[in-house]
């Protein structure tokens, strides 16, 4: 790699110009490079490519959820948003595999995804109800299936079907084959180079404007287009940059999937709605004896989220897929683990296009749908860059004034929250007994109310605090006539009832 990256600047110098540098050669940044060299810009692409294990494309199952990601919390304007941004992208996707593809035999794009909901999964068929809405509101033609109808479909007793559907144009691709074809593309492309090099910061013109990257060593490239295309490893270097880039801070939502060996056949993606915090389980065919299973998601602070697939992740995906997709998978033999972080905006949005300051260009924010979001991506990155601005799109756009949640999302927020822990706690062992499932849920709900809301809180009235601190009184005053773990029982049953009695008055 040092020999690389000496003979890099022997041969193109110590300052290296283009007309854009696109920093991140992931699916997004290699579709990024694709499309402006097609434009007839010239292009150098920077990266650090000894990090491929941590890539989220390396890592992704890249179906191309336009549908399948709808759920019950993205009945949002912003979520219908996001499912339009979706829908288009799914849409010109074949288009553009047909351009890069040319001569090559291979396959890179199949069709078809069944949706399987089954009582295991919380939400499931509220979610899938979710889907279905979306697709009839699109005019997208699926049908409703039997679980005979799903070739390959054998989960085990308990994780029975409910429901399930088949979306004939829901597409999925192998990521890995798609990018090495970009790779072989762009590398044979006189316009476009690649540079084996971390970057570290960005360089400005006297007026402000950004000219380019600095790379570790010190080394400069300059370009008047800069595209952070870096995963979630573009928050580092537009945080702190010395001219404030209004965008959203990027979090790393680290993901886990395995690639099994196997004399099944599947003709589709058999997948979940989604579930608590990402994407449920799915199984995606690759090639004949090989099926890509997944996911997980660690957001930050959780445990799991160090690099590499931890065990209780492996365990969850090995779990679900065996369980609720095909009980003789238990038979497959494990290929490859790969992990990698999701770049995850903190309001949820893609992040895509120009900033405030001149010159630069981010594209991520991607999350859970990066693979199918890069050409459509790719495609808006080039249109600004030639002058054209985005305004279908612009809520996407780095420092689009409403990017933080609108204030009646805090109450919707916690309570989603909640019912997110409560879905994911007891996996992937089972349910909780009884209707511990939504008493956990409200006493969550309760508790995190209870430390986080405040005046300021939007969509808590004064009448909601007034209750909350009654609830508080009376829960301290509980603790301290009765000093017994005993009381805790109580206090977790009083929030409970206390989030009841709540939902009661709103009918
Ligand atoms: C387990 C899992 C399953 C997924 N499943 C799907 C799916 O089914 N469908 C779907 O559409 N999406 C899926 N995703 C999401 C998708 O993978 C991501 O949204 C997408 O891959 C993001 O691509 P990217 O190019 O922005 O980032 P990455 O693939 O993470 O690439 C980032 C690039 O930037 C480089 N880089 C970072 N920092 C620097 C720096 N300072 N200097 C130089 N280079 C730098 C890295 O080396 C790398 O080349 C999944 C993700 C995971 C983890």
């Amino acid at each position: 790699m040092l020999l690389c990256k000496v003979l890099n600047l022997f041969f193109y110098g110590f300052v290296l110009k283009s007309d854009c540098i696109v920093v991140g050669a992931g699916i997004v940044g290699l579709a990024i490079a694709q499309r402006l060299v097609s434009q007839g810009l010239k292009v150098s692409v920077l990266h650090r490519s000894y990090d491929e294990g941590g890539m989220a494309s390396y890592a992704a199952g890249a179906m191309l959820g336009a549908f399948g990601e709808v759920s019950i919390e993205s009945a949002t304007p912003y979520g219908e948003l996001e499912l339009a941004f979706r829908v288009e992208a799914a849409r010109l996707y074949p288009d553009w595999i047909k351009e890069l593809i040319e001569e090559e035999k291979e396959v890179l794009i199949r069709s078809g995804t069944f949706l399987v909901a089954n009582a295991y999964g919380r939400n499931d068929s509220k979610n899938l109800a979710a889907i279905e809405t979306a697709l009839l509101n699109y005019k997208e033609p699926y049908e409703v299936v039997g679980k005979e109808d799903i070739a390959g479909y054998l989960p085990s007793r308990g994780m029975e079907l409910q429901r399930a559907i088949f979306i004939p144009g829901e597409n999925y691709v192998d990521a890995t084959k798609l990018m090495a074809l970009l790779k072989k593309r762009l590398t044979a492309h006189s316009a476009c180079q690649f540079f084996d090099f971390l970057v570290t910061g960005l360089i400005y013109s006297d007026d402000g404007e950004v000219r380019g990257v600095e790379v570790e060593g010190g080394q400069r490239f300059e370009a008047e287009n800069v595209i952070l295309a870096a995963g979630v490893g573009s928050s580092a270097l537009y945080e702190n940059a010395p001219h404030h880039v209004k965008s959203p801070k990027l979090i790393p939502g680290k993901g886990v999937g395995i690639v099994l060996q196997t004399d099944m056949t599947f003709s589709h993606v058999i997948r979940s709605p989604n579930r608590h915090f990402a994407c449920g389980v799915h199984l995606v065919p690759r090639s004949d004896k090989e099926v890509y299973i997944g996911a997980t998601n660690r957001t930050a602070s959780c445990p799991g989220t160090s690099p590499g697939a931890s065990v209780e992740e492996v365990h969850d995906i090995l779990h679900e897929a065996v369980h609720e997709i095909n009980t003789n998978l238990e038979s497959a033999n494990i290929l490859q683990l790969s992990a990698g972080s999701r770049p995850l905006a903190v309001d949820s949005r893609p992040v895509i296009g120009k900033t405030n300051v001149k010159g630069l260009y981010l594209a991520t924010g991607t999350y859970r749908n990066g693979v199918l979001m890069a050409p459509l991506i790719a495609d808006l990155i080039a249109s600004e860059i030639r002058g054209a601005p985005i305004e279908k799109w612009a809520p996407f756009s780095p420092g689009y004034a409403e990017r933080r949640p609108s204030a009646e999302d805090f109450k919707k927020l916690i309570h989603a929250g909640a019912e997110g822990i409560a879905s994911f706690l007891p996996q992937p062992h089972g349910k909780l007994p009884y209707n511990r499932e939504n008493e956990l849920r409200d006493f969550l709900e309760v508790l995190f109310a209870l430390a986080l809301v405040d005046k300021a809180s939007p969509g808590f009235t004064e009448e909601d605090l007034s209750q909350l601190e009654n609830l508080r009184r009376e829960a301290k005053e509980l603790v301290s006539d009765r000093p017994m773990i005993e009381t805790f029982a109580q206090l977790f049953y009083k929030f409970h009832q206390f989030k009841q009695l709540e939902n009661l008055k709103k009918r």
